[in-house]
């Protein structure tokens, strides 16, 4: 793999660990001009890596930072009239700025395990002590953005140097929410 090769610019020099008591702050878009400015009022959780074709990276980067939060610590404080939903079909309603293109906030609002969530990017807060990222998700769908399925295995070798365990779906913890979920709706599992 050419040492060009950028996980994420956050990432690249290692993961820098964050503040696990971390309470919310401010998101910010990447304009100069009328940035967009969304609060989050409360913790964030999950913070990965994503390989994913969907959720907004930095210029350049194999992988996203995403995490989530519950959807009622979300208020647009600031511009929100550049918002506009990136694709109104998909499970996560991404509200990217529609000038710059940063995504600000994506809730799940349809039946699912992570209704009442919303996925954000923890490098857009303006507060630098967010939780770091434990794990990377989605690794193999890198091969649809245009990486080389030869790279593949050094990519994740370093992911896993860097402490970020890769899987090519979410991690086993949201795996096991996803599926039991999924069977509670069936009735085949009861609480
Ligand atoms: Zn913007
Ligand atoms: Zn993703």
């Amino acid at each position: 793999m050419s040492s060009q090769t950028s996980i994420h610019p956050l990432l690249d020099s290692g993961v820098k660990t964050g503040n696990a008591s971390f309470a919310g702050g401010t998101l910010v878009c990447a304009c100069t001009d009328r940035p967009v400015k969304v609060a989050v009022k409360g913790a964030v959780g999950h913070n990965h890596a994503c390989g994913c074709t969907k959720c907004w990276k930095p210029q350049g980067a194999k992988f996203s930072v995403v995490a989530v939060t519950a959807h009622e610590n979300i208020e647009v404080l600031e511009n929100g009239d550049k918002l506009e939903i990136v694709d109104s079909s998909a499970l996560i309603r991404r509200h990217a700025c529609s000038v710059c293109g940063v995504h600000m906030y994506g809730p799940v609002e349809r039946d699912h395990a992570f209704r009442g969530l919303d996925f954000i990017h923890p490098e857009r807060f303006q507060e630098g002590d967010w939780p770091e990222p434990t794990f990377a998700a989605f690794v193999s769908s890198i091969i649809e953005s245009g990486t080389a399925p030869s790279q593949m295995a050094a990519i994740r070798t370093r992911l896993k140097d860097m402490g970020l365990e890769p899987y090519d779906c979410l991690s086993p913890v949201l795996m096991d929410v996803v599926a039991t979920w999924q069977a509670k709706r069936s009735g085949l599992l009861t609480d």
